[in-house]
């Protein structure tokens, strides 16, 4: 017998027409690209985009299924992409500028992209790029006529005029709330980048998933800023969670640098952001040079993308009094996994011991299982040091990728493998220990590179470090550890194996320390194990 209650697609425009509806004023905060802080509101932002869905329909030809791209930063006019596109039944494919021009084409051509929105600053980059994706009709520059550059691109269209010429009350179609509305490649370090397609359905309930007390816990009250990039995984589900909750949004636009970003913190009244650590050593290292600069709004920082150091989240916390939600997610989980809030039972945990939980990753929020197995796939105990590769399942999980790439990385039993290798403890707090591909296998044991590299930020004058294991003709790999040193710091390679003595087994103590001027970063801001690798490779130990 079925339910007797009422059909209601899970569509993503409804999540703005509610915000539209009932939070229609709250402020949509942006530094636009041309320079000024730009002001909007929901109820705007809602008008702006179904006039631009009808004009997607009337002046560029799109319908059901059709795939669009956009170049660009987080701003209100991409946000008005993603409605508008999203909700008259496009698909909008969000594309990474920092990947490899080769890579950029290879996604655009992959995907079918047939426009491309793009911000003023990637314009020279789509020039030289547009002859190797010869089916794009033309682009769409996001910006007025009063700043339309003088371009060599096919059919540049301004984006003002675009939506000038659509109508504002252009009714949504609805349709089957599984159909696919938004496109995101993985950063691709092995073999091409492979497409994940996110749903409707998929999206509405990833973003209320987020939304929640234990997770991001959004409210009308807040403010929220994603610093993380809407090209990278949905921006964490914050232009969805957010007007979920009818939360005030900020877009921090091109500039991510400490003093920009702090300006945004503060001129929004900011109590909620979100992104990659190093965004936010940038940041603290803007305000340690301001020792007089504060962040009194500022409620909660989420922390992912990769492993965060303790060192900036205590900064966080002791210095400038804003709680740390330590999260891991991935592309293909749309993407959070796992956040890293208090429990009834962690509650009464000490100061002291619950840092040690609060460092991990996270728990599971609910629509997210997670497991972790050996390599038969057998389900391992969560005792909180048996590392075991990390398999997890839930609604807003890719069950395959586009056009079936990648196919071992999903199980007869619908277990998506995330690559990463995991503990989970008996509270339930899962700990990445590696990707899979970058574990440290000494004599036939794994080492964390992940660990090796948080206890060796904390020593002082440690700016950035990364391990890696070279091959080594006793012990298979040994780790190496390379180091950034911080500004003025001569610090030795003694000083940071005395620091690492007592913290790590003895056999997990690398083999040598590396000094570098910088680390490589991927275009997601990972550190690039597979670049350090190919640069040390041949590195003589001492002693071998
Ligand atoms: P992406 O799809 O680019 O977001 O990359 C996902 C991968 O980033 C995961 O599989 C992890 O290896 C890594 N990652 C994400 N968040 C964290 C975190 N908090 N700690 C450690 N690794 C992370």
């Amino acid at each position: 017998m079925r339910g007797l209650m009422q059909e209601f697609p899970l569509l993503v425009h409804r999540v703005l027409d509610h915000a539209a509806r009932w939070h229609g004023t709250r402020p949509i905060i942006s530094r636009s690209v041309e320079g000024p802080l730009h002001r909007t509101d929901y109820a705007t932002v809602s008008r702006r985009s179904r006039a631009l869905a009808s004009a997607c329909e009337a002046r560029l030809g799109l319908s059901m299924g059709s795939v669009i791209a956009t170049m660009a930063w987080n701003t209100w006019r991409h946000l008005e992409i993603w409605y508008g596109v999203m909700g008259m039944g496009g698909i909008v494919h969000t594309l990474n500028p920092r990947l490899f021009t080769d890579q950029i084409a290879y996604i655009v051509n992959h995907a079918e992209d047939q426009w491309i929105f793009t911000d003023l600053t990637f314009v020279p980059l789509l020039e030289k790029l547009q002859d190797q994706i010869p089916h794009v009709k033309g682009f769409i520059i996001l910006t007025d006529e009063a700043h339309m550059p003088n371009t060599t691109l096919r059919n540049p269209i301004c984006y003002e005029t675009l939506i000038a010429s659509g109508d504002e009350a252009y009714a949504w179609p609805e349709f089957d709330e599984n159909t696919a509305c938004g496109m995101c490649y993985t950063s691709g370090t092995t073999g091409h980048p492979k497409g994940v397609l996110y749903s409707h359905r998929s999206n509405v309930l990833h973003g209320m998933m987020c939304a929640l007390g234990d997770a991001m816990a959004i409210k009308s009250i807040d403010v929220a800023m994603p610093v993380v990039p809407m090209f990278h995984a949905n921006a964490w589900s914050l232009a969805f969670s957010a007007p979920i909750g009818g939360a005030a949004l900020v877009m921090p636009g091109p500039k991510l640098d400490g003093a920009s970003i702090y300006e945004m913190l503060t001129e929004g009244c900011v109590t909620i952001t979100a992104a990659v650590p190093t965004v936010w050593l940038m940041l603290l290292q803007y305000l340690e040079q301001n020792p007089d600069l504060r962040l009194p709004q500022l409620n909660r920082v989420v922390i992912g993308g990769s492993a965060c150091p303790e060192s900036i989240m205590k900064a966080f916390v002791e210095t400038y009094g804003s709680d740390v939600i330590h999260a891991w997610g991935m592309t293909e989980m749309s993407p959070i996994g796992s956040l890293g809030v208090p429990t009834g039972q962690t509650n009464s945990l000490s100061a002291e011991d619950w840092w040690t939980v609060k460092l991990k990753q996270g728990r599971p929020p609910f629509m997210v299982d997670m497991k972790i197995t050996d390599d038969g796939g057998n389900a391992l105990p969560h005792d909180g040091t048996t590392f075991g590769r990390l398999k997890v399942k839930g609604p807003a999980i890719a069950r395959s990728y586009y056009k079936g790439d990648g196919v071992n990385a999903f199980d007869a039993e619908g277990w998506f493998d995330t690559g990463d290798v995991a503990t989970i403890d008996p509270h339930g707090y899962m700990q990445i220990t590696d990707r899979a591909k970058d574990v440290i296998k000494s004599g036939g044991e794994w080492i964390s590179s992940i660990e090796l590299e948080n206890i060796a930020l904390g020593c002082p004058g440690v700016h950035e470090a990364a391990a890696i294991g070279l091959p080594h003709p006793r012990w298979d790999e040994r780790p190496l550890l390379v180091v950034v040193r911080r500004q003025g710091s001569a610090i030795s390679r003694d000083d940071v194996l005395r620091h690492l003595d007592g913290k790590i087994v003895k056999w997990w103590m690398p083999d040598d320390v590396a000094f570098v001027d910088e680390i490589p970063h991927t275009a997601t801001g990972k550190i690039s194990k597979l670049e350090l690798r190919t640069r040390f490779k041949g590195y003589a130990f001492p002693g071998t």
